[in-house]
């Protein structure tokens, strides 16, 4: 059962933020697709809800050639999966979408409720962080920019203060000769993952790894990089040799936990194949790429 709560909807995010900087008990609603879970749990009971779902500055999907990609905070699901420009400039996005949750939930939920949700097995942040990704959050007071990967701190926490929301997330431009994959192992199709890796590899004009990204979902208590995997193959001619190796210092290097879907032992193992599995597709996709 949810408690009573006051509801209010503001027009625009000067509206929002003056409402959210009025009221300390106050939570923020979106899709409401994790909060009303969370809610009817009864372990959360604000005396405030703020709707932010027809806020429309922040409904938007933009791309520039030379700055990358802008998401509004109150972006669906359903329209990144959509989007003819994400499709074409980061096909990732859109396969991770389709697999994420089913479409009703695809069409309420949003991008900044997901990430501002924190979930450790949420699939878009290993995707986003793979991707370079930056997100801009803020109150009335003022914005910050924040390399995605620095905003996440605990289960289910980000930097985030009360009176912060989420505005918008950035994706650079892929770089030439990119590449980005990711996969989640579940049980049932578009559930949340057991767990989850994604990887992106940048090539340099002599087949070398001039940059790669290897981020794991649901392999500890915020999307994890593994940075000692990375540094062994930045630089490198990459080969499947090199790709097990990370694999297997992956599968070491996360911190997952055990519960009724899989044992510790279980994600540590796949989460090495899947991280070895996902650089191969990142790396093949890059020596194609222009
Ligand atoms: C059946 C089901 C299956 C699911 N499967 C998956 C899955 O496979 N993968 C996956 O990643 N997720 C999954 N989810 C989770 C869900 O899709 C996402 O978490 C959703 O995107 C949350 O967005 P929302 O707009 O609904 O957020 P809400 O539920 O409205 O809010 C979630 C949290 O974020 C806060 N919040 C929302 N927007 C903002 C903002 N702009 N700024 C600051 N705080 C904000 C809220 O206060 C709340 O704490 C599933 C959910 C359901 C119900």
């Amino acid at each position: 059962m949810i408690n009573d709560f006051h509801y209010l909807k503001p027009a625009s995010l000067k509206e929002a933020l003056a409402m959210y900087a009025e009221h300390d008990d106050c939570k923020v609603i979106c899709g409401g697709q994790s909060l009303l879970i969370v809610m009817r749990q009864g372990m959360v009971a604000p005396e405030y809800l703020l709707d932010i779902k027809h806020v429309k500055e922040l409904s938007y999907i933009k791309f520039d050639e030379k700055d990358g990609l802008r998401i509004g905070a109150t972006t669906t699901h359903r329209e990144i999966e959509k989007s003819d420009i994400i499709a074409k400039k980061y096909p990732v996005l859109v396969a991770m979408e389709e697999k994420l949750a089913s479409i009703q939930t695809r069409n309420w939920g949003t991008i900044g409720g997901n990430l501002a949700h924190a979930d450790p097995a949420g699939d878009p942040g290993p995707v986003l962080i793979a991707l370079n990704a930056e997100i801009k959050f803020g109150n009335s007071g003022g914005e910050k920019l924040v390399p995605l990967d620095e905003f996440f701190v605990d289960y289910f926490e980000t930097q985030m203060e009360q009176g912060d929301l989420v505005l918008e997330v950035h994706v650079p431009a892929p770089e030439p000769k990119f590449g980005c994959a990711y996969q989640k192992f579940n049980l049932l199709d578009s559930d949340m993952g057991i767990v989850a890796a994604a990887a992106s590899v940048t090539l340099n004009a002599d087949g070398t790894c001039k940059d790669v990204r290897i981020v794991l979902g649901n392999a500890g208590p915020i999307p994890l990089r593994v940075t000692k995997a990375e540094d062994l193959l930045k630089g490198k001619k990459l080969d499947d040799a090199l790709f097990a190796e990370a694999g297997t210092i992956a599968s070491e290097e996360c911190m997952p936990v055990a519960d009724i879907h899989a044992s510790e032992e279980h994600r540590r193992h796949v989460l090495g194949v899947l991280t070895k599995r996902m650089l191969k597709k990142a790396f093949e996709q890059a020596q194609t790429a222009a």
